[in-house]
């Protein structure tokens, strides 16, 4: 989910000797046109910390979005987000899940409660569709399956990601930290704060690709391929009432991140403006994210996170023009949602990664180009 860099996890995760001391550069870094609303940044819950059984605040209500479609708010165990919302399809032969939450038994308690608020028994779900195979989504997938023989269904993408380490290990981090240039004592505090153990996800049952139609008796639903927030993001498009589940992809006001570039993937921050782009012109009734609440005004959004992206982007041209070139320099004249001399913890890490993925988007557009070393060295293509 990202790139308004706030603690997309525990705020403990990272110790105060992390926060950026007097080695950051000073510029101000008013905010970006668009990312106003960005509140928090979601890469993915987990990441940099352990558990926080938080006090936080009540779950919104099970609703009901139209006749026959339910949401199910999902606690989980970080404070950002707090919970996933979890889409249930009423059927003459069982309820159809779009996402599952995550794998705790708090989580697994509320999606069985949630489910007989509606009249439902978990042991009647038939299938699950999960949007990206996060474990905030996945999670609770094979238990569900447990209990009820539902099918579980995931973009192969995502499915084969499955088998990688979905986060930095720490010899990665340090890698990434070094080449940023960032300051040790900043990097020193970033590597502190371990990642929460997750459990090895099981592979999903089905494979969903792009536009396939989806088994869902009595809904017209279709797969639509959003790659960005995660390589086989999908987003589920509901025709007859024109409703659009966009999983991570497109939250009311949360700016969601991308992974950072590797090999299997080397702009995914290209991906992910593609896919907004893709969105454009559906006409939505109305959009169900999974996390936050319902929203209406598609087009706006995606115009405001464009706007958002492109103004960073925008950004830092501006400083390599003017000459700056590391990553760690680069970040402070980025417009996060608040000045980036003021983010501490995960919100700095989660700044160096999306000005890595920002500048890799520069280099596949040929506007930039980098010299590896330590720390690299980013320039703008002159021709
Ligand atoms: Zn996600
Ligand atoms: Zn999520």
């Amino acid at each position: 989910m990202t790139t308004t860099p706030e603690a997309a996890t525990p705020a403990t995760a990272m110790p105060a000797t992390a926060t950026p001391g007097t080695a950051m550069p000073t510029t101000a870094t008013p905010g970006t046109a668009g990312c106003e609303s960005g509140k928090t940044s979601i890469t993915q819950p987990g990441a940099g910390g352990t558990a926080v059984p938080a006090q936080r605040r009540p779950l919104p209500p099970v609703e009901q979005i139209r006749p026959g479609l339910w949401s199910v708010p999902v606690p989980l165990p970080v404070r950002r987000p707090p919970y996933t919302l979890v889409y249930v399809f009423e059927t003459p032969v069982g309820p159809y899940l779009v996402d599952a939450g995550w794998d705790h038994d708090e989580g697994y308690e509320a999606l069985v409660a949630g489910l007989a608020t509606i009249g439902l028994s978990i042991a009647d779900v038939r299938g699950i569709l999960l949007t990206h195979g996060h474990p905030d989504h996945l999670g609770l997938a094979h238990r569900i399956r447990s209990a009820s023989g539902a099918w579980i269904a995931l973009h192969p993408l995502d499915a084969a990601a499955l088998h990688r380490p979905q986060l930095p290990r720490p010899r990665e981090l340090t890698a990434l930290l070094a080449a940023a240039g960032v300051p040790d004592d900043v990097a020193s505090g970033l590597l502190a704060g371990g990642p929460l153990v997750i459990a090895r996800p099981r592979p999903p049952d089905l494979l969903i690709s792009d536009s396939d139609r989806l088994d869902v008796p009595g809904w017209s639903l279709h797969a639509l391929w959003t790659p960005g927030h995660s390589p086989g993001h999908l987003c589920f498009w509901e025709s007859e009432h024109r409703l659009l589940l966009s999983g991570d992809h497109v939250l009311p006001s949360t700016v969601v991140t991308t992974p950072l570039p590797d090999q299997t993937v080397p702009d995914p921050f290209g991906d992910y403006l593609r896919s907004l782009a893709r969105l454009r012109g559906l006409a939505a009734t109305q959009v169900l994210p999974a996390h936050e609440r319902p929203f209406t005004g598609l087009e706006a959004r995606l115009l405001a996170l464009e706007a958002c992206h492109r103004g960073r982007m925008t950004q830092l041209v501006d400083g390599l023009r003017a000459g700056v070139n590391t990553v760690w320099e680069l970040a402070a004249l980025v417009g996060w949602h608040r000045p980036f001399a003021d983010l501490s913890g995960r919100a700095v890490q989660i700044a160096v990664q999306d000005t890595v993925s920002y500048l890799a988007a520069l280099v596949a557009t040929g506007v930039a180009r980098v010299e590896r070393g330590t720390p690299d060295r980013w320039r703008l293509v002159t021709l």
